[in-house]
Formats: C-alpha cells, structure tokens, sequence
C-alpha cells in the first residue's frame, strides 16, 4: 500500500517529544514530520486513528536474530526476516548483534551486516552493527562459548571494522582484559562505543573504563557482578555514573521489578534504554535453538543455556514499554522514549530518529491501548500493516476543520 506524499496522520494520542497530545494532526511531507498541530489544512488528505496512539519508531540497539534466524547466519535473507519480524513490532531501525563464534563465522556476520547497511532491507532499519562476543571473561559469560575467546588486540578490532565496512557502532567487552583501556581509547577515537559487559570487573575497574571513555553497561546486572555493599561491581558502577548509559531487558525474567525502579531512580528517564536482546527463538514455539555455537532451550519464551544461564531473550520492545509501565510504575512517555528517543541520543541519530518532532523522519508506530502494534511506518510508508487497521489506511479529505 503506497501513501501519498503529503499526508496527516490523526490519532487519539500522539506521543510527541514533551508530552501526550490528544486527537492531535501529524503532517507528514515526503517522509519527514513537518508539523504537529490541533487543527489541519482541508486541502490535504487525512488517515484518522480514533483509537490508537501514535508512537515514535522503537529502535532496538541489540538484537540478535528472530523467527528461526540469527545474525550470525551472515546471510542477507536472514537480515532480511529479522528486519521484517521486527517491523511488525514496531522496530524502524536496529543493531546487528554478533555473539561469540569463530573468528570466521564472526566476520561473515560483520561483512553481511555492513553490506545490509549500505542497501537497506525492507522492513526496520539496520542502523549499524554491535559486537557482542569474543572479548569477554569467563564468571559471566552467559551463552558465550569461553573457547573462541579472543584477546583484545587492535589486530582485532580493526579485522572487524574492516569487515564491517564503517557500520560497526558498538563494541562490548570485559574491562579486566589485559590492554581494555588502550582499546576503549582507540575505538572511542573512531567514534565506536565500548560498552562493559560479560565481565567480572569490579567497581574501580569499572571506574577506571568508565574514565577511559566506556559508555555504560550492556544489560546492565545481567552478565556482571552485582551490586555487594563491599563489592558495589560493574553495576554498582555503571548505575552510579551519571553519564553512563545502561541497557535493560524488561522482559520481568531478567530483571526484578523492583530492580527495574531501582535502575530509574539511578539513572532517571535519559540514561537507560531498552533493547529487545532477543534471539533467534523470537517469533517462535518453545523448543531448542542455537545462539551462536551454543544449544539454548527455550521454555515459556525464556531461553537458558544447558548449564541454565539465561541466553537472550523473545522480547519485543512494545512488550518491554509495558513492563516498564505495570512492572516499574514509568510514566508511559518515559517508557515509550526509552525505546526511542534515547537509544537515538546514545547512537547519536537523535537528529533524524527517536522522536515525533518536526523535522526528523516519519518513522513510526501505531499502537492500541495495549501497545500491540497495529502499523510501522519507515519515511512516511508502511513498512507493517496489520489486517486488523489496514481499511483505515484509506486517506480521506476531511471537511469537518
Ligand atoms: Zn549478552
């Protein structure tokens, strides 16, 4: 279904940048938002939502795979399933997510990613990749297989952000690693964000990263030492930091609900930001997958690892927004830009994504009053329809303003 080029888009709410409005008109113009008002010009068409709200874009900045595909496939076609499972969810854009492999297997996964990200797949966005794998320590390694472990050299990195052809965003990585400050200098230097996670560090080394130029926790508690009163460990750290930014899977497995008002109250609305984490299980009957080079069982749709680790998850980000909204008590704005506009800030494409302001990209998402996802939209066109909404896609000229 094509969209015209100049179109309003009306919905009960509109989730705006500072607040909630009511039976507001979005006017969309070749893609962008060109304004947000009460009222609309009568010479334009209008595609009313009387009952949905109107949502920015989620972008889920760590992903692994979905509906039977995994990253690490390092096939376009699975980029491709996974860009179009995530759409349904109302996912405009997202990292690909490597997990720990061969060195091999890793840089066909970086070279496919790259090449996603110069010729885009049809449904969400691949806003870049994230390398989650080799460069951890053993106490918490989750579903990461400690024998492909791998130093953490510049030799290294740059094989990947070769093969990755400048998408590479996001490196994680255990900061006890003999050289980790060199490296977290050296990618923070390139523009490249090393996050801490899988690791045993404790609260100095944390500090001691942080300082380097790190810029927070990669599912902050998971994979990491808690927080001991003698021993406050990575999260202790990462939660303490004011600029330090921390990803949460609010899947209510992952994280306690008290936990998840606990990082809110540290972190405040700015700092913490969802990701899905969601593995190729996602989409998916329980059963046994592979992450990596690991079997994962995935029973109810929590996925552990034979030792019984927890190993990603099955998560949607407009799942993860309702947790935080019943499980965290988080005001509904707060939760929505946490799977918007503040992964956008931490990527730094808060010019063009992340909002419903003027001037950036018309990429959105409609939801009823459950936030389950009825439509995306990429640039203004429908990237998902659900059956359900589709007759309202009609746009009609509106003389009633
Ligand atoms: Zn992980």
């Amino acid at each position: 279904m094509h969209l015209p080029k100049q179109y309003y888009l009306q919905a009960k709410q509109v989730f705006s940048e500072n607040d909630i409005l009511a039976d507001h008109y979005v006017l969309i113009e070749n893609g962008v938002i060109s304004s947000i008002d009460e009222s609309m010009k009568r010479t334009l068409p209008v595609i009313s939502f009387d009952q949905y709200k109107l949502l920015p874009g989620f972008l889920d900045l760590h992903i692994h795979g979905r509906e039977g595909c995994d990253i690490m496939d390092a096939t376009r076609e699975s980029i491709e399933t996974i860009s179009s499972s995530l759409a349904k969810h109302g996912v405009v854009g997202f990292l690909g997510t490597t997990v720990t492999s061969t060195w091999e297997n890793t840089l066909a996964a970086f070279a496919t990613i790259g090449e996603a990200y110069h010729n885009q797949p049809s449904g969400a966005q691949v806003l870049g990749a994230y390398n989650e794998g080799l460069f951890f320590t053993e106490d918490h390694k989750g579903a990461h297989d400690e024998k492909y472990f791998l130093p953490l050299s510049k030799a290294n990195i740059d094989a990947i952000i070769g093969a990755s052809q400048g998408a590479l965003k996001v490196v994680a990585l255990a900061p006890e690693l003999p050289g980790s400050e060199d490296i977290i200098k050296y990618l923070t230097a390139k523009g490249i964000k090393a996050m801490l996670g899988h690791t045993n560090a404790n609260y100095q080394q944390t500090c001691d990263a942080l300082h380097s130029g790190a810029c927070g926790g990669v599912h902050v508690f998971n994979g990491m030492k808690g927080i001991h009163h003698r021993d406050p460990g990575c999260a202790g750290a990462v939660l303490l930091n004011k600029d330090a930014y921390v990803e949460v899977i609010a899947d209510g497995v992952h994280l306690h609900p008290a936990i998840l008002q606990l990082i809110y109250r540290m972190k405040g609305a700015n700092k913490m930001g969802l990701i899905s984490d969601c593995i190729v299980a996602g989409g998916m009957k329980d059963g046994t997958y592979k992450l990596g080079m690991l079997d994962v069982n995935v029973l109810d749709g929590v996925a552990r690892t034979e030792s019984g680790s927890l190993a990603g998850s099955t998560l949607t980000l407009e799942k993860a927004v309702v947790n935080l909204i019943k499980l965290a008590d988080i005001p509904p704005l707060e939760a929505v830009h946490m799977a918007s506009l503040i992964p956008a800030e931490f990527l730094g494409v808060s010019n063009t994504l992340g909002s419903i302001s003027i001037g950036k990209r018309a990429c959105l998402t409609l939801v009823d009053d459950n936030f389950n996802v009825q439509a995306t939209f990429i640039d203004g066109q429908l990237s998902y329809v659900n059956q359900a909404v589709r007759e309202l896609f009609t746009p009609r000229f509106d003389n009633n303003n």
